[in-house]
């Protein structure tokens, strides 16, 4: 994807090294569900998903509802390292942050389109472990999105592991997982990703389990709309290299893998086949309003 001419965000901050970190509660991520507290069950479930799918529609269709959430501060520097300047300095850092200055001003005009503010993200580099607004974070969760700080969160070693691990290589692989994450920065603004994590709280775990998979393909979707929005900046092979990853970083996947067998009611992302299916649909239409809740 060509993304050299983009100068990249200036809400980027370097966390540096961490250290003793844990899970943090209430992140969203690309693999795995971090544990969540589970309450009592609750029926009303299918209540939280239409009005999840009003916000999606009322947003994008012209509609009345008002689901913005309060924009959190923006930061231009780290308490914990560098200012925004170099935290973009090296190659897949630079690359990250130009992919979150797109991703804003995509996601702008969208939001102005529709007549809703939209207020941007700010991107958080790390290594190891970090401490988030959402509590202690370990990079063996992979790359997160914390709503409490507007943050999407990345160790670049991630995309390493990528590469090598899950075989997904190539610059639109490591654009589809900033693109994910800015996926749930959308969710988190349309006050989706809240009433989520509210419903699963009072839900059964495989009721919270759907519910977080709903939640991840919308974001795989999102992630779509970036590329699919900017069309003009992709190259040959890149829809396969996104396809690529998306494939690979499936629930039935991953089990297989590590289990060697899958158990779809504990599947918190989605089957490959449902997040390939996801990342084409935002793809090919360019349109949030296809990627339903
Ligand atoms: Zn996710």
């Amino acid at each position: 994807m060509r993304l050299d001419d983009i100068d990249p965000t200036r809400n980027a901050r370097d966390r540096g090294f961490g250290g003793g970190g844990g899970g943090g509660g209430g992140i969203m991520n690309l693999l795995f569900f971090l544990p969540m507290i589970f309450g009592r069950k609750v029926g009303c479930l299918m209540i939280v998903v239409i009005l999840g799918a009003m916000a999606v529609f009322g947003m994008f269709g012209g509609g009345g509802m008002n689901t913005g959430t309060t924009p959190a501060t923006q930061v231009a520097s780290g308490q914990n390292g560098g200012a925004a300047g170099t935290a973009c300095s090296t190659g897949a850092r630079l690359e990250s942050c130009r992919v979150m200055a797109l991703a804003d001003t995509t996601w702008e005009q969208i939001f102005q389109q529709a007549g809703q503010r939209y207020s941007p993200a700010t991107i958080n580099f790390f290594t190891g472990n970090v401490q988030s607004g959402c509590g202690a974070a370990s990079s063996a969760v992979g790359p997160f999105y914390c709503p409490a700080d507007h943050g999407v969160y990345l160790d670049t070693a991630f995309f390493d592991e990528l590469d090598q691990r899950f075989r997904a290589s190539g610059d639109a692989a490591r654009i589809y997982v900033v693109a994910h994450e800015m996926g749930h920065h959308i969710q988190n603004l349309l006050g989706t990703s809240g009433q989520v994590s509210r419903a699963q709280a009072r839900a059964s775990e495989t009721e919270a389990n759907r519910l977080s998979v709903a939640l991840e393909l919308q974001a795989d979707c999102f992630a779509g709309v970036l590329f699919g929005r900017n069309r003009a900046r992709l190259e040959g092979g890149d829809i396969e290299e996104g396809m690529t990853a998306a494939n690979a970083i499936g629930d039935d996947t991953l089990q297989r893998q590590s289990q060697g067998g899958v158990r779809p009611e504990t599947f918190t992302h989605g089957t490959s086949a449902q997040r390939m299916a996801a990342l084409r649909k935002g793809l090919e239409s360019g349109d949030p309003g296809v990627c339903t809740f």
